[in-house]
């Protein structure tokens, strides 16, 4: 099922509380930048949601892009259900750190806790590489 079709409107998967056109749309169909490392942030969350794998692979930072494969970030956005997204802290301009839960492929319940660093390019914002946090 492709959900990035949908034309109903519907509210932002990145939990922002706003309408997706009026919150990650813009980025994802490339008529904004993301102005802030939280806002790439919470689009590419939105986009593991719908999913859009091209907005992912695209997002990343070119220099690390050979550490990822387009299909399979599509896959990854497609076999998992994307709950919720909670930003935990912002350590830096260029930090972001967040908490993801989502239902994996054999219906458990998973979280993702990860701090990000993200790098800008001229008017673009990146995603360069996570650390991956234990919560136990
Ligand atoms: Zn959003």
């Amino acid at each position: 099922m492709r959900k990035f079709e949908k034309s109903f409107i519907m509210n932002c998967p990145c939990c922002s509380g706003k309408l997706y056109e009026d919150c990650c749309k813009p980025y994802h169909t490339k008529e904004k930048n993301t102005p802030t490392a939280e806002a790439l942030m919470r689009s590419r969350f939105a986009a593991f949601a719908i999913p859009n794998g091209a907005y992912l692979y695209n997002t990343t930072l070119p220099a690390k892009r050979k550490f990822h494969n387009q299909a399979e970030l599509q896959e990854w956005g497609e076999i998992n259900q994307w709950k919720k997204l909670e930003i935990v802290s912002k350590p830096s301009l260029n930090q972001v750190e967040f908490k993801a839960f989502y239902i994996d492929s054999d219906g458990n319940e998973q979280l993702h806790h990860e701090l990000s660093v993200f790098q800008k390019i001229g008017d673009r914002w990146f995603y360069v590489s996570g650390e991956f946090l234990n919560d136990n």
